[in-house]
């Protein structure tokens, strides 16, 4: 095997939900209340250790084409994994997960590897959507599920780590 694979992870959700953020936390540990969504960056690459094997995450985020779920075909081309964002204080974004779920299985492939992330944790007095809705839609459809702070940067090493980790022992 190719020592130095790379994992497509794509990351899609409603506008707004912290996608970007959740991003540029990862990649850079920062974190920006005014960050442009527009001028986001396609994709951005790190690389990590899976169990002594080393791994390119090659992460992909959108540019607004969200907002009308206009994102195109090659966004999803060969993701192994998407990250599917909601924000946990917008009960319609966690309404949006089902339709971002058939996108990402129609225009990637039915085996891409999910994760479900509800974002935005630190503003608990804003809480739309309870943790355990969260857990049972994941745990329903077999999916792993954090919730997430971008800001606080809470479980945001996690979900790309845990997710890597199960594509990997997946393709083993
Ligand atoms: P995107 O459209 O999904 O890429 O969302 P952005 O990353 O652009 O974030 C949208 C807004 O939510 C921005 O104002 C961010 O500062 C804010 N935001 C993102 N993540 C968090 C978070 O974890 N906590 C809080 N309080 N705000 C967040
Ligand atoms: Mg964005």
């Amino acid at each position: 095997m190719n020592s130095k694979q790379i994992f497509k992870l794509i990351v899609v959700g409603n506008s707004g939900v912290g996608k970007s953020c959740i991003i540029l936390r990862y990649l850079d540990d920062e974190f920006n209340l005014g960050y442009e969504a527009t001028i986001g960056v396609e994709f951005g690459s790190v690389p990590i250790e899976l169990m002594g094997k080393s791994v390119v995450l090659q992460i992909w985020d959108t540019a607004g084409q969200e907002t009308y779920r206009s994102i195109t075909k090659p966004y999803f081309r060969r993701a192994v994994g998407a990250l599917i964002v909601y924000d946990i204080t917008d009960r319609n974004s966690f309404n949006s997960v089902m339709d971002w779920l058939e996108d990402v299985q129609l225009n990637a492939s039915p085996n891409t590897f999910i994760t479900i992330v509800g974002n935005k944790r630190d503003l608990e007095s804003k809480r739309q959507v309870s943790y355990e809705e969260g857990v049972k839609f994941a745990k329903e459809n077999g999916f792993l599920f954090f919730e997430t702070s971008a800001q606080s940067s809470y479980n945001i090493e996690k979900i790309f780590e845990e997710t890597a980790n199960k594509i990997y022992q997946q393709i083993q």
